[in-house]
């Protein structure tokens, strides 16, 4: 197939597009680069099995995404470009809503004069706000009532998607729609090539990982006094590719006129103290944890319930076992102490 990859050169859409060419598809991969890796693209482009053709552009340049569709005769588009930090669209909620949701739209427009009839969108747990106890696990009818401009700009995205669908199947010409609403992702590509690297990284398992490396003075652990069992937070932790895979499986399920929505999560939680003994296990490294105050915003526990993926698609997390995943991301880590500027040349 020929397929748009938008944020192609971010950390998932860059695992999307490494799996992707694997498959064999031609992969129009495009990233503004502004939080993306060039590098990322640069070291992909060898990958036997498929074509990759990489274009630095804003995905709201619905001109420029039109001709590319057009060019190369795009089937398919994968949704990952996007900004992705709860905090930040706190501070800076416009900036989301433009980059998430107005840019979204120009790139649906480019879909809708371009023919492209399906649509794949990187969503998220977000969206569910701080679910009540009762709603976990998460399963996909949970209300969706986001707490942060973050989690707004995705859902207000995926209303537009259904809109859309639901026009074009009423013109006749139906599309296929799928939303994957990602837990916590993780980890790295497993051949070694592709890893995670954000500036600034925020993230638990690489924070702890870049402690670990003596990169960072330690870490601080965000609230030791939830309703858990130990009292931090409980997260559900996806590994990269089991992601990955599942934006495979829908692409190739989802039928014109649905618009599909799935939990993409392994079904149980860790807390913050279990991924960090993970980290020391992995690594061998113990580093200073300091115990803080509660972070805005955490809700104490997100899970999933994978049922409805696991009866659909037929995917189950192939890995489950926090150590793999935290071995998978330190691997890729500490051969690349700098990230990917670190690799160049
Ligand atoms: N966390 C922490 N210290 C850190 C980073 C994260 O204790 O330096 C906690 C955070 O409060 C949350 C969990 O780890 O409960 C996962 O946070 P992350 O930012 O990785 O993902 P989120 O769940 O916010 O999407």
């Amino acid at each position: 197939m020929n397929m748009l990859v938008t944020g192609g050169a971010g950390y998932i859409g860059s695992h999307a597009v490494q799996r992707l060419l694997r498959d064999g598809h031609t992969v129009v991969a495009v990233d503004n680069l502004f939080r993306g890796h060039a590098e990322a693209m640069r070291l992909l482009e060898p990958q036997s099995g498929g074509r990759l053709i990489f274009h630095e552009s804003d995905v709201g340049d619905s001109t420029r995404m039109e001709r590319l569709m057009h060019e190369y005769q795009v089937d398919t588009v994968m949704h990952f470009a996007a900004l992705a930090y709860v905090g930040e669209s706190v501070d800076q909620p416009l900036l989301y809503y433009e980059n998430n949701v107005i840019a979204g739209i120009r790139l649906l427009e480019a879909c809708d004069r371009a023919g492209v009839g399906r649509f794949i969108f990187s969503s998220s747990c977000a969206t569910y706000g701080e679910p009540s106890a009762e709603h976990i696990p998460i399963n996909e009818d949970c209300p969706q009532s986001p707490v942060s401009p973050y989690g707004q700009t995705k859902l207000d995205f995926e209303h537009a998607l259904r809109a859309w669908g639901q026009a074009r199947s009423r013109a006749g010409e139906p599309v296929s729609i799928a939303m994957l609403r990602y837990f916590n992702v993780a980890g790295a590509d497993r051949s070694g090539l592709l890893g995670e690297d954000h500036e600034p990284e925020t993230h638990l398992i690489p924070v702890a990982i870049n402690a670990a490396l003596g990169k960072r003075d330690g870490m601080a652990i965000f609230g030791t006094d939830y309703p858990t069992p130990d009292g931090t937070c409980v997260r559900d932790y996806v590994h990269v590719e089991d992601l990955i895979d599942a934006h495979v499986r829908v692409m190739d399920r989802v039928k014109p006129g649905e618009v599909r929505a799935y939990n993409v999560g392994i079904g149980r939680g860790y807390s913050v103290r279990e991924v960090l003994d993970a980290v020391r296990r992995v690594t061998g490294v113990s580093f200073e944890v300091r115990e803080q105050g509660r972070r805005a915003g955490d809700p104490a526990a997100l899970y999933n319930d994978p049922s409805r993926i696991e009866r659909d698609l037929g995917w189950r997390a192939s890995v489950t076992s926090l150590d793999e995943i935290v071995d998978s991301a330190w691997q890729w880590m500490k051969r690349n102490p700098g990230g990917y500027a670190g690799s160049r040349g």
